[in-house]
């Protein structure tokens, strides 16, 4: 596929995903960011939003991301259409750093759904 990745980093699995180097099952794709299943899957279905840009967290965002970070929400919101699990709902997560456990270096928004979720604690 066409996705162009000036910001290449070295032997990050996301990057290679975005480069055709490596296979990933795709649900969505646009200037600034794909989707694709996740391998592990968490619920009945868990996608993956992945900015084509290597960006390791969201503390090393700019302003000048503010187009990526909007395509984020949109392509969440696209496939969760998509997908069947608007209606029932679906929960976003970001997992930032060691206690997050994020165990990939560059920076994704899961999406949740097709499931009645355990609740946040805070209810
Ligand atoms: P995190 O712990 O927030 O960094 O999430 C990383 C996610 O990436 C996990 O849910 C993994 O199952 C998923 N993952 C790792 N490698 C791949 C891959 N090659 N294709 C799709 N998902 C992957």
């Amino acid at each position: 596929h066409a996705m162009e990745n000036k910001r290449m980093e070295q032997n990050c699995i996301f990057c290679k995903i975005a480069a055709g180097e490596m296979p990933g099952d795709f649900v969505y794709c646009d200037d600034h960011v794909f989707v694709i299943r996740d391998i592990a899957p968490l619920a009945p279905v868990h996608l993956l939003v992945i900015p084509i840009r290597h960006i390791e967290t969201l503390t090393s965002l700019t302003p000048d991301d503010d187009p990526m970070v909007v395509a984020m929400l949109h392509a969440a919101r696209h496939s969760a259409l998509r997908e069947g699990i608007a209606e029932g709902g679906y929960r976003l997560i970001i997992n930032q750093g060691p206690n997050a456990h994020q165990e990939v270096p560059h920076m994704h928004m899961h999406v949740l759904g097709g499931v009645r979720l355990r609740g946040m604690g805070l209810k």
